[in-house]
């Protein structure tokens, strides 16, 4: 699809530059050949003043320069050393040689174009490509818990001796799957709109406390579940951003802190003003990251196997792309250290004015 798509905007190009260049070279042909046939007639008139009056057949000529008025009433044909054979000739190298200009352009510009083109192009094609992929990750993810609730109610419907306490249990997993998919179609919800919407945020000064406050409150359940307790230490810093979308930052990388932390940890959260900028620093004590998915984390849909197999943690691999469009809509930076089995801290660097 791309392939005759680049050949197409390569034709398109190439018949931009050739129109060009053809009406180039008529004008060029029609300006030039006029030029030529004077500056020859020149030649000839020069070279008959030269043979002093006398013709090529001996006759008296008439004077060959007069400087007043024009020398058509002086020579009403053209002088006799005007040769128009020459005339011809030289008018069909100059035509010639255009020909040859053109074919050239029409090479390079061929060249040049399908280059262009493929440039034009690549970052559409990216974009289609990401999307695909995109579109069968999330088939994937939606895939696992529509084939669990259809394999347990098919079990279910062909168990004739099905009691009500067996059917509360079916209809309790596939309540847990709903979930699940409900989770789901939010974070891509919140996915598509922190990348598509990214100039309609409202961006005004964010006192950072707030923010960290109501993220506190949001994993607060989860903390208390898993008896982590998250200790603060925020400066007095207050930064132009979008409220909303902030607050969401903090929630997500709390809520991956104690998720990936084992029961009575400890989450640190501190942020400090340096020069223009917010440095927030989230730190945990958990299972860690290897080295080898660090570089992978903020991918869509990338889930690191520690997270899968030493925690038993639910998770799409969506919260750090979320929270990456989040820090690029607000110009900001995102650095991460870890050590598996020994804990992770994520540093958020933000700009003070947007
Ligand atoms: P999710 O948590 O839903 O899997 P995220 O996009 O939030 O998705 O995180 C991607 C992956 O990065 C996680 O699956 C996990 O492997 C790793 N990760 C993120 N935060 C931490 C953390 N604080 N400690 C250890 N691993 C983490």
């Amino acid at each position: 699809m791309f392939r005759s798509a680049r050949l197409k905007l390569t034709a398109w190009y190439v018949l931009g530059i050739m129109l060009i260049s053809i009406v180039f070279s008529i004008v060029a042909y029609w300006a030039l050949t006029p030029e030529i046939r004077r500056g020859m007639y020149m030649q000839a008139l020069h070279a008959e003043a030269l043979g002093r009056g006398q013709g090529t057949d001996g006759n008296e000529q008439p004077p060959a320069f007069t400087p007043r008025g024009p020398f058509i009433k002086v020579f009403p044909g053209p002088p006799r050393a005007f040769d128009p054979q020459l005339f011809a000739e030289a008018q069909s190298r100059v035509a010639t040689r255009l020909i040859i200009l053109n074919i050239g352009i029409f090479i390079l510009a061929g060249a040049t174009g399908y280059f262009l083109s493929g440039r034009t192009l690549r970052p559409i094609e990216e974009m289609v490509n990401d999307q695909k992929r995109f579109v069968a990750d999330a088939s994937h993810e939606l895939r696992t818990p529509l084939t669990a609730m259809r394999t347990e109610i098919e079990v279910a419907l062909r168990d004739k001796g099905l009691d009500a306490a067996s059917a509360k249990d079916v209809l309790q997993s596939n309540l847990e799957e709903i979930g699940k998919l409900q989770l789901f179609s939010d974070h891509l919800l919140t996915l598509g709109r922190y990348q598509s919407a990214a100039n309609n945020r409202e961006f005004t000064e964010v006192k950072l406390i707030d923010v960290v406050e109501k993220a506190y409150q949001e994993v607060q359940p989860l903390a208390e579940a898993k008896n982590t307790e998250i200790q603060s230490d925020i400066d007095d810093i207050a930064i132009k951003a979008d409220k909303e979308s902030l607050t969401k930052l903090f929630v997500i990388f709390l809520d991956n802190a104690i998720k990936y932390s084992n029961e009575n940890g400890k989450v640190f959260i501190n942020a400090k003003a340096l020069k223009n900028e917010a440095i927030i620093n989230i730190q945990d004590f958990g299972i860690g990251i290897r080295a080898s998915d660090i570089p992978y984390i903020f991918n869509r849909f990338y889930r690191a196997d520690a997270s899968r197999s030493k925690t038993n943690v639910s998770g799409y691999g969506l919260g750090l792309s979320i929270a990456k469009s989040i820090i690029d809509i607000h110009n900001g930076k995102v650095n991460v250290e870890s050590t598996p089995d020994q804990g992770t801290t994520f540093t958020i660097t933000l700009p003070l004015k947007h």
